[in-house]
């Protein structure tokens, strides 16, 4: 019946909306589902200000990881006015076995996008924002041109707002990182995800040292762009592992580490292993700060854009201090 009526509607992606979210994991069995304990506990979202984030996304058309992932913090985030936008789609071209956006054959560009994320950016007053993309395996540059183009049109429309981005690994794609470095974010975002023993089953689109190598040659190119990577844990990595995995990103000279546990969206993803306790995550920030980052957020709910704004300010009271 929902085929019918899309298609009668005309909506050229009325297909991709018919098929599962998620095709590739139709076939998984089900993994159990465990209760989530005491202190992962979040506000159900609701406030005026949330409400007025939301009517600026749907406005403006466009589409947010904060929906798309299914993230915990959207109460909170959402009723300060800071949402992620996610550019290039809601549909992934990769099949991460921890994330919860739509994975398929996405459709074109829309290249009014970077113009319609600057007017949300306006609109919300954003001191900080945050951008991201769906991986575009399927683009020549990876879809590196429309990040430039978007981060230009926000410098346009507000030229005070600082700018982060999010990136994919834009692997297999020469000169693609160059163009976003050229473009000049203030913070520069790739997560490794896990441990690089992880990778198979967790990341499998993906090469954990090219991910390295990619935050090393974002500081190469630009010395000024503060460099940013994020874990998630609880998906049966070693302490040890993550240890090495800290040595690895201060070796790439990256400045902030973001760690947060892992929740499974669906009981065709990614089982949790474990629920770290908030202690552990304590202990992991103050050895990531020995390591040598300017900047560590680890707790259970931490994830790459919770807090950005404040974050990003410390960050570069750090640098200056
Ligand atoms: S933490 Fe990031 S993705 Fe989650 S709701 Fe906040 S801004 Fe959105």
């Amino acid at each position: 019946m929902t085929v019918v009526l899309d298609l009668l509607n005309n909506d050229p992606r009325a297909k991709i909306r018919a098929t599962p979210r998620h095709p590739e994991k139709v076939n998984r069995p089900d993994t159990p589902i465990l209760s989530k304990p005491a202190w992962i506990r979040v506000k159900a979202p609701g406030s005026a200000a949330w409400a007025e984030t939301k009517r600026i996304v749907r406005e403006n058309k466009l589409v947010t990881v904060c929906e798309e992932a299914s993230c915990p913090n959207i109460g909170e985030c959402w009723s300060k006015k800071h949402a992620t936008f996610m550019i290039m789609g809601d549909t992934c071209t990769r099949a991460c076995a921890f994330c919860n956006v739509r994975t398929g054959l996405p459709g074109p560009l829309d290249a009014d996008e970077p113009a319609k994320v600057a007017d949300a950016v306006a609109k919300l007053g954003l001191e900080h924002v945050v951008v991201t993309s769906v991986d575009r395996d399927d683009l020549a540059d990876g879809g590196a041109a429309h990040f430039a183009a978007t981060i230009a049109a926000i410098r346009l429309a507000s030229p005070g707002t600082t700018i982060e981005i999010l990136t994919p690994d834009f692997l297999r794609k020469p000169g693609a990182l160059e163009k976003v470095v050229a473009a000049k974010p203030d913070v520069f975002n790739h997560n490794l995800e896990t441990v690089p023993s992880k990778y198979l089953t967790v990341r499998p689109g993906a090469r954990y040292f090219h991910s390295v190598r990619l935050l090393q040659r974002v500081k190469e190119l630009d010395g000024e762009i503060f460099t940013k990577s994020g874990i998630m844990v609880g998906l049966g990595e070693q302490r040890h592992e993550v240890l090495q995995l800290m040595d690895d990103l201060r070796s790439a000279d990256v400045d902030f580490l973001t760690m947060g546990q892992y929740l499974q969206p669906t009981r065709k993803h990614h089982a949790v292993v474990s629920f770290v306790p908030p202690d552990e995550f304590d202990a992991y920030e103050k050895v990531a700060y020995t390591k040598g980052f300017l900047m560590v957020s680890a707790t259970p709910l931490t994830r790459s854009s919770h807090h950005a704004g404040d974050d990003f300010r410390r960050l570069r009271e750090r640098r200056r201090g």
